[in-house]
């Protein structure tokens, strides 16, 4: 089975994916637990450029079809070989990422965010999504909240390496600049997704008690475990 989490920044994701990790490991199932932009060898090494906003110079479409690049690494060596497995796959952002940052927001034409979408998936599709939802505002004060006592250039943990000569760009950096307008948009068109894909996506209200959110999710989650 195949899980994931979307959302704006400091809705609480990893979080979650941490406690239904435990909760369904608990139950005896295996799980594996990913990321985006990362989650692979290959995609990990892309991940530095685009959360650096490197890639960003570039334009929308460049730095889209480097997420393609990741993302069709990660499936093919991550997500689809644990599937296979019958391990339960969570993964924190997925295309739906995509869809909002590159496409709503980045102004990316629809077409080319699909038919990138479509090679980068090769066939794969979540069985869930789980969209954590609240206000924007809210959001990007947990998100600076939770990035600030860390030094500016390890928000992942992992110390951002300039090139030669060029300056460390912070990973928080590209996200320090972003005004509320556009964290708002993202909030809407991630909700437009679920609604045009109810099948697919489970909303919750992420703007309540870590526990309450969790045993939203558990419920959700049950309806795609394996008997
Ligand atoms: O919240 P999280 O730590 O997952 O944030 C990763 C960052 O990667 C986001 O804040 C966003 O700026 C960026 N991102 C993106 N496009 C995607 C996925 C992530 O720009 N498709």
């Amino acid at each position: 089975r195949f899980i994931t989490f979307e959302g704006g920044e400091g809705v609480g994701k990893s979080t979650q994916i941490r406690l239904l990790a435990q909760k369904l490991r608990q139950k005896g199932f295996d799980v594996t637990t990913t990321r985006e932009p990362g989650g692979s060898p290959g995609a990990e090494a892309v991940r530095h450029v685009l959360l650096t906003g490197a890639a960003e110079e570039f334009g929308t479409r460049f730095e889209a079809t480097l997420f393609a690049a990741a993302r069709a690494d990660h499936v093919a060596q991550v997500i689809r070989p644990a599937i296979e497995d019958g391990r339960v796959v969570l993964c924190d952002r997925f295309m739906d990422s995509t869809r909002v940052y590159q496409g709503a927001t980045g102004n990316l034409e629809a077409n080319f965010v699909h038919a990138l979408e479509r090679l980068a998936l090769n066939g794969l599709t979540p069985d869930l999504t789980i969209l954590l939802d609240m206000p924007a505002e809210t959001g990007l004060a947990r998100a600076r909240a939770r990035d600030e006592p860390k030094s500016p250039d390890t928000r992942d943990g992992a110390t951002v390496s300039g090139q030669e000569g060029a300056p460390v760009v912070p990973v928080s950096d590209r996200f320090e600049r972003e005004d509320l307008a556009i964290h708002e948009t993202r909030r809407q068109a991630f909700l437009d997704l679920a609604e045009s894909e109810p099948d697919r996506f489970r909303t919750i209200d992420a703007d309540q008690s870590v526990e309450a959110i969790a045993s939203a999710v558990l419920i959700a989650v049950h309806s795609v475990l394996p008997k």
